[in-house]
């Protein structure tokens, strides 16, 4: 193992006989290392960063030295993450020594998404202002957060969206609706005598019955903001911004027969499976909630339950 080289200052600046380790120290980084000063301008880059340059297009051996990081932000007008990355590196050149932000940003390119984490610190040491600017490619983190999210809001046996990814949807559909005075319609699917069917059939049949009951769902989710939701054990939601009662009403109608005409497994005799839909629409307001919509739902489905199953009826939000 080789030795500590010696007289290796832990934390002051280098004198001579050490800059070149520590020059060696900072090119070895996989982070893209830059120091501006007060003015903006560039007065030291580390290997990473001119790699990155030459990777996306900036000639090999281009002198960063001298160029402006600032200005070349400021005048990437029109490109928010640019601005406010500007923003922040100015903020820090005021900031006492030490102090740090941070700003995440995408920079994909035509063949991979990438992200970005800018880092700009405010330099402790060396006369006259600095910062430091650190860039590192989170994508790996960024993916691994987008893969998270995308389980935390979907139903896994189903794959429709959940509980918490409608509860979002409704609340968005229900502002756009308010603001553009349209109608939202909300149907409140449960299937009938389900637990029945479980124990008649086995859990895994069941299991088949939800996603043919899932698919059948989804497929009456025609428009780019229509929202199909699997929301309990054998519970559905389907949301439909901009769309009238009755237009609902007829959707209601075609996926009633859809479900009891198609919906089922294997072993699972045809016209077992069928549902009630409680359905309701209104025009949102400044004076309601959008829980109101999934309050007159379940009434309204809770009565097609009292008055037989196997229908669909409207309630009145
Ligand atoms: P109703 O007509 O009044 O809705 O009767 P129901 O039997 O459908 O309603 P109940 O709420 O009594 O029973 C729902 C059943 O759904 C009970 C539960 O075991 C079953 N269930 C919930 N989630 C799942 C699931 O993921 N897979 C399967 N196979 N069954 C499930
Ligand atoms: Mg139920
Ligand atoms: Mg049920």
């Amino acid at each position: 193992m080789n030795a500590r080289p010696e007289n290796l200052p832990r934390r002051q600046a280098a004198p001579e006989t050490q800059s070149d380790f520590l020059a060696a120290l900072v090119d070895a980084l996989e982070e893209q290392v830059s120091v501006i000063d007060e003015d903006g301008r560039i007065i030291y880059v580390n290997a990473a960063w001119q790699r990155f340059g030459e990777e996306n297009g900036i000639p090999p051996g281009a002198d960063w030295l001298g160029s402006n990081y600032l200005e070349t932000c400021r005048q990437a007008r029109g490109d928010r993450i640019a601005q406010r990355v500007a923003r922040s590196v100015e903020h820090m050149l005021s900031a006492p020594p030490g102090s740090s932000v941070t700003v995440e940003y995408p920079c994909h390119s035509p063949t991979a998404q990438r992200w970005f984490l800018m880092r700009a610190t405010r330099m402790t040491t060396g006369e006259g202002r600095f910062v430091v600017i650190v860039h590192e490619n989170i994508t790996r983190r960024k993916q691994a957060e987008q893969r998270v999210a995308a389980l935390a809001l979907h139903d896994p046996l189903t794959g429709l969206p959940n509980r918490r990814a409608f509860n979002q949807e409704l609340s968005r559909a229900w502002s756009r609706c308010r603001r553009s005075h349209s109608p939202l319609s909300l149907l409140s699917i449960d299937v009938d005598h389900f637990k029945k069917i479980n124990d008649t059939f086995g859990h895994p049949a069941g299991d088949a019955c939800l996603k043919s009951v899932a698919r059948i769902i989804r497929r009456h989710a025609r428009r780019p903001g229509d929202l199909a939701a699997r929301v309990g054990g054998e519970e559905f939601f389907l949301l439909l911004p901009d769309t009238e009662v009755g237009m609902a009403h007829h959707i209601a109608g075609h996926l009633h027969q859809a479900i009891s005409h198609q919906g089922g497994a294997k072993g699972v005799p045809h016209a077992t499976l069928t549902a009630s839909i409680g359905l309701v629409g209104v025009i949102p307001r400044h004076d309601l909630r959008p829980e109101v919509l999934l309050t007159a739902a379940d009434v309204a489905l809770y009565a097609a339950k009292r008055e037989g199953r196997n229908r669909i009826m409207l309630g009145v939000a």
